[in-house]
């Protein structure tokens, strides 16, 4: 393929090319980036630079970058098959990776739905409640509680669940009505001045029980982001939160839809953040890490309860109509399968252990700086609230944009970080090593201690 010079890379993105999330205004005839290599847990631009990936490629890298095991298994898996369909044929990957997600999945789920992204897996979840509702006596059950400062993705259902006002608000007159209920965002908490989940006994969860109780007769189904919000602002739940959301579900006989699109996979430190908190959702979106960052691919977990609700003779128009052209790519599914081999080989888990209490110790560390409101984590995942006043929590006004100046000062410490508004996210490839992680976080105090210094 034709090696193209920097220039010319740039001059083409930003004459063809629509960023996604971007104001292009900003963007076109900037001096972007443009990464041509991946190394590990770092990327190389087209001069030749290194970043330390402080995102893991959006949060879907869970090995580093260009893992040998996981090339070979794609080269391998290339010279085979390339695509085929799930519709009237099935495919060696697709059927190997179904069983070993069930064998690691949350006990109890026992089905896998195939699709390609993130918001998929989540709209997937969203109508199979929906029918799953229709198909089992219940066709008044047609709503969807879900959460202040939610993000499920950016389709039409999947934005209907969500509840981030700049991206969502714009589409509104599109969406289906969702019940929303408040989140427990300790930091920022709306019903309370103690703001300590231990104290207040999570007055949220009293909240979504009086809504929940007044909707149980038209309710489908809860989506719930299980343990972190993460586009929302990396918002931590406390501890009994995701089990007591459990409870509820079942007391009001509601689907509960657990959306591990960005911390499944080993992200909090166990396989599933829903396994970690001891609970089985009805229905489980994965994405992201699934593939270790490497191809799009996403899955639907659900129940042998559910799936029956779809069993009967075709003329009865019980199927689940829903699919996509590359449901069940073998290549993508190769990936994860490589994947999961690593996750045993490198013992992935267990290598967290310490990362993921450096990463602790390092984030309360920050707190003692000026403008360092907040700090929150939940294993592998970090999130700094930067705060214009400590004292009162006022936060840095929008257009100051402290968050992206504080990613671009610490690139030039070799890192590539992209913030969520005034929010730092610490969200790096699980195999990040113990040194790199010390680069990575001093590269992230530096870069604070540098552009708060003045504000
Ligand atoms: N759910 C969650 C929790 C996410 O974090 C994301 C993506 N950030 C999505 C859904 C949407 O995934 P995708 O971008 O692959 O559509």
């Amino acid at each position: 393929m034709e090696e193209l010079d920097t220039a010319t890379l740039r001059k083409y993105d930003s004459d063809y090319l629509w960023h996604p999330f971007t104001q292009m205004s900003e963007w076109e005839g900037a001096d972007n980036l443009v990464i041509t290599k991946g190394e590990g847990c770092y990327l190389v631009d087209s001069e030749g630079n290194r970043y330390l990936d402080g995102v893991a490629a959006i949060w879907t890298n869970v090995h580093g970058h260009c893992r040998a095991e996981i090339n070979e298994a794609i080269k391998e898996q290339v010279d085979r098959l390339e695509h085929s369909t799930l519709l009237g044929l099935t495919n060696d990957r697709a059927a190997h990776l179904a069983k070993r997600l069930i064998d690691i999945a949350p006990p109890g789920l026992a089905k896998v739905f195939y699709s390609d992204n993130g918001s998929t897996a989540v709209e997937i979840g969203v109508k199979m409640a929906f029918q799953y509702q229709n198909q089992t006596g219940h066709p008044e059950r047609t709503k969807f509680i879900a959460f202040d400062n939610a993000y499920h993705g950016d389709t039409v259902g999947a934005m209907s669940v969500g509840g981030i006002d700049i991206y969502h608000e714009v589409y509104s007159p599109l969406l289906f009505p969702t019940i929303k209920a408040p989140c427990p965002y300790c930091y920022r908490c709306q019903l309370t001045e103690d703001r300590n989940p231990e104290r207040c006994g999570m007055l949220c969860l009293k909240d979504l029980e009086r809504l929940m109780e007044s909707h149980s007769h038209e309710l489908a189904g809860l989506v719930i982001e299980p343990a972190v919000q993460g586009a929302g602002g990396m918002i931590v739940q406390p501890p009994g939160f995701l089990k007591a959301v459990r409870e509820l579900c079942d007391r009001f006989d509601i689907l509960m839809i657990a959306d591990e699109v960005a911390v499944g996979f080993g992200r909090t430190g166990a396989m599933f953040a829903c396994e970690k908190a001891g609970i089985t959702p009805d229905i489980m979106a994965l994405s992201k890490g699934i593939s270790a960052g490497y191809l799009p691919l996403a899955a639907t977990l659900t129940t042998r309860k559910v799936y029956d609700a779809f069993w009967g003779n075709y003329a009865e128009l019980k199927t689940f109509f829903h699919g996509h052209t590359f449901t069940g790519n073998p290549i993508a599914c190769a990936a994860a399968l490589a994947s999961l081999e690593l996750f045993e080989k490198d013992r992935l888990l267990e290598a967290l252990v310490p990362k993921i209490a450096y990463l602790g110790e390092r984030l309360k560390d920050l707190l003692d700086l000026p403008h360092v409101g907040d700090v929150r984590q939940e294993g592998m995942i970090g999130g700094i609230e930067l705060v214009q006043d400590k004292k009162d929590r006022t936060p840095y006004p929008w257009k100051e944009r402290i968050g992206v100046r504080v990613c671009l000062e610490a690139r030039k410490h070799g890192l590539f970080l992209r913030p969520l508004g005034n929010i730092i996210v610490v969200f790096p490839p699980l195999a990040i090593s113990l040194e790199e992680l010390k680069i990575l976080m001093d590269g992230i105090e530096a870069a604070i201690r540098a552009i708060t210094k003045d504000n």
